[in-house]
């Protein structure tokens, strides 16, 4: 009997065959343009399965045609991401807002609505709101705290409901890790699909990343990740990923292929890299994270901590959280007591924690979302999402824990 693996013990093999590169024991970067054909006819049969001439013979396999289309490192990364999702196909773009908008693009036409929850990421609102309304795209958005009746009162006002296309959300949300319930926007997407269209539900999933909450198993079509963070997780990369249902996935490779916003061979090489330690790697931050917000939480300095592993069992996210994640990440925000001044003392004064934007990587950073990664959101609607001039955005490493509390610690301390 054939026994099922765990992701993290097939991420040095899985779709590899050695045979096919000289025996070498790692993937070698497939760095060419181009691939030769045996014969024509096998050209010619490899571009009739490429564009969906005809369909695949039994045990026919598409060939290598031109890196575009396919190539190994792109191949076998793809492969091995759906593994941790379990997801039918993946496919792989050069940044995470190529993945997004790719995403937009092929399941939102000329009409449609889109419905997403705000806060989102900076550039995937730019755009939601300078892109889409050029092609005729309307959207409007939701907030964590609405209920399912909420949301189906704000798309009533839109008075296009009816063409509700797609449903678009962050969750746990960039920077404050509110969630958002999956299953109530699968039910929202059934009730407005129709015969003649279907809502389709999409999760960016990169701000837990993609070991400890798995939406297409709790029914969600499509996940998308900025694999710049955790999944490539040693800042030295830009990438990104999209996972769903093989049909859905024959649509999104198809855009991709003729957008060409492929990953290059040399990122996925480093992608698969990453990959042999995304659990580990996770494991040691989540573990982190959970031990830096225990100490921040109730330090003198500090007003409030958002982190998922602090919820209350008496809170009403404390179901939610429970059932759509297992573990609480490695993303803290906190009110530090004050304001930008304050918030700016205690980010100047760090010396292990490095002062940048990103996340998800081996080294810990931290930011000012309202003048960094925020500062172009409009002020109300940034206040509303509770992004003040006193928070400050932690992403947590691999360090020694005991360091990183020790250099929050000081830097606190020099907090007038
Ligand atoms: C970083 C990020 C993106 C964009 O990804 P890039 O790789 O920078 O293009 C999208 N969504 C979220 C939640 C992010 O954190």
């Amino acid at each position: 009997m054939k026994k099922n693996y765990k992701p993290e013990s097939l991420m040095m093999s899985h779709g590899y065959k050695p045979e096919l590169s000289e025996g070498s024991i790692k993937c070698p970067i497939f760095q060419t343009s181009t691939f030769v054909f045996k014969t024509a006819e096998e050209g010619k049969a490899y571009f009739e399965l490429a564009y969906g001439l005809r369909e695949k013979n039994q045990d026919e396999e598409l060939g290598l045609i031109y890196s575009r289309i396919n190539n190994p490192n792109l191949e076998i990364l793809e492969n091995r991401l759906t593994l941790w999702d379990k997801a039918d196909d993946s496919a792989v773009f050069e940044s995470g807002m190529s993945a997004i908008s790719t995403v937009l693009l092929e399941f939102l036409k000329p009409g449609d609505l889109l419905l997403y929850s705000s806060p989102t990421y900076g550039g995937t609102d730019h755009f939601i709101h300078d892109f889409l309304p050029k092609i005729g795209v309307d959207a409007v958005a939701f907030h964590p705290e609405d209920s399912q009746e909420d949301i189906e009162k704000i798309l009533a006002e839109t008075g296009k409901a009816d063409k509700l296309g797609l449903i678009y959300i962050e969750t746990p949300a960039n920077p404050t890790n509110s969630i958002i319930d999956i299953e109530m926007c699968n039910r929202l997407a059934k009730k407005y699909s129709s015969e003649d269209h279907r809502t389709y539900v999409c999760v960016d999933n990169t701000y837990m990343g993609p070991v400890w909450s798995k939406p297409l198993e709790i029914g969600a079509d499509l996940v998308v990740y900025s694999a710049t963070k955790f999944i490539g997780g040693h800042s030295d990369l830009i990438a990104g990923a999209v996972m769903g249902n093989a049909e859905l996935m024959i649509r999104v490779k198809t855009l991709r292929t003729f957008l060409g916003n492929m990953v290059s061979p040399h990122t996925a090489w480093l992608m698969l890299r990453s990959l042999e330690t995304l659990k580990i790697r996770m494991e040691k931050q989540s573990q982190n994270a959970q031990k830096v917000a225990n100490f921040l939480n109730g330090h003198e300095k500090v007003e409030k901590v958002h982190y998922l592993g602090l919820i209350d069992e008496e809170s009403p996210y404390y179901e939610l959280y429970k059932r759509q994640y297992n573990a609480p990440g490695a993303m803290i925000s906190f009110l530090i007591k004050g304001g930008e001044k304050e918030a700016f003392q205690f980010l100047n004064s760090l010396n292990l924690i490095q002062l940048a934007v990103s996340l998800g990587s081996t080294e810990s950073l931290a930011q000012h979302p309202q003048t960094m990664t925020h500062c172009a959101i409009e002020p109300k609607a940034r206040e509303r999402m509770g992004v003040t001039a006193n928070l400050v955005r932690v992403s947590i490493g691999v360090e020694d824990a005991e360091d990183i509390i020790h250099d929050v610690s000081q830097a606190l301390d020099t907090v007038k």
